[in-house]
């Protein structure tokens, strides 16, 4: 399996070539062709089997195909990314970074411990992508700052730490601030009850994949 088998387009081959990807992760080969095929996906798997790149890149492709359709570009957010922690969300945002770097697509990297002007002000520039710790979104969208009626893709990482961190409720309202008709997906290391349950109650139909 090769990433141009998993119809991939060029802006994108060219960044991972850059990065020096010659393969997929089995996460990344089962992935990509349901997020692609704007599916729900349920996946379970830990940090280092490539589980960002999994989702970042065919997000990516998504939204670089929808913007080229587009009239005159949207400065909505349509991509959301809710992960528990501050350095999992840089993390993130450096792969949107390596492997957007061909597409022209705008990511945005907001969470809390450090002031909210700076971000408040990045949310001006229209990011296409939005990769945020839940507390921090909450604050900013309770502000008037962020506009959620247009997501289009929502990835969940991280489920299972959400819960251990305490975050869950907060998970849980910004959830509720999501258009219903939307693609999650959901990511865990581990499945617990309450974890299961919510995945369960925000995904339609998915497709499950383990690794
Ligand atoms: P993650 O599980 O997303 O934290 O990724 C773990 C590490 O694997 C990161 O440093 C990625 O840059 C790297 N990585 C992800 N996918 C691939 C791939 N297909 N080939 C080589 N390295 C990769």
């Amino acid at each position: 399996m090769s990433f141009e088998n998993l119809g991939l387009i060029a802006p994108i081959l060219r960044a991972l070539e850059t990065q020096g990807y010659t393969t997929p992760t089995p996460i990344q080969s089962q992935a990509i062709p349901v997020v692609l095929g704007q599916k729900d996906l349920l996946a379970c798997s830990q940090t280092g089997t490539g589980k960002t790149a999994a989702f970042a890149i065919p997000i990516l492709q998504l939204l670089y195909k929808q913007k080229q359709t587009e009239q005159t570009p949207s400065r909505h957010i349509k991509t959301l990314i809710l992960t528990p922690t501050r350095e999992l969300a840089i993390q993130i945002a450096e792969n949107f970074s390596e492997y957007g770097a061909h597409t022209g697509l705008k990511h945005l990297v907001i969470f809390g411990g450090v002031s909210a002007g700076p971000q408040v002000q990045a949310l001006r520039n229209g990011p296409d992508i939005l990769i945020a710790t839940p507390g921090r979104l909450l604050d900013l969208w309770q502000q008037g700052h962020i506009n959620l009626r247009y997501i289009h893709q929502f990835v969940l990482d991280e489920a299972d730490r959400m819960l251990d961190m305490g975050f869950i409720h907060d998970v849980k309202r910004v959830i509720t601030k999501l258009p219903e008709k939307r693609q999650t997906l959901f990511f865990s290391a581990t499945m617990p009850d309450e974890i299961a349950h919510l995945a369960n109650s925000i995904l339609t139909n998915p497709v499950r994949v383990s690794v």
